[in-house]
């Protein structure tokens, strides 16, 4: 996806550079539901007799946000 080359955010057709303060702040909240969801699903879908331990889960969730966090602090100005 093209990035905006003033405020590094994707470039939608709707796209504003000048995020706010509870726009990104929103942005991490999603983040990390969206880790955690993308995790149950993860699982749901590859591990259907719930082979994997909780533990592994949580760490795949983990990742999963940060690396979702860590894109978006560096869409931030
Ligand atoms: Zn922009």
């Amino acid at each position: 996806m093209a990035t905006c080359p003033k405020c590094r955010g994707h470039l939608t057709t709707g796209h504003r550079c000048r995020r706010t303060a509870r726009q990104q702040t929103l942005d991490l909240a999603l983040a990390g539901v969206a880790g955690g969801l993308t995790a149950l699903v993860m699982t749901a879908v590859f591990d259907p007799q719930q082979v994997v331990s909780e533990y592994d889960g949580y760490i795949m969730a983990g990742a999963i946000a940060l690396a979702m966090l860590t894109q978006s602090l560096m869409q931030q100005d």
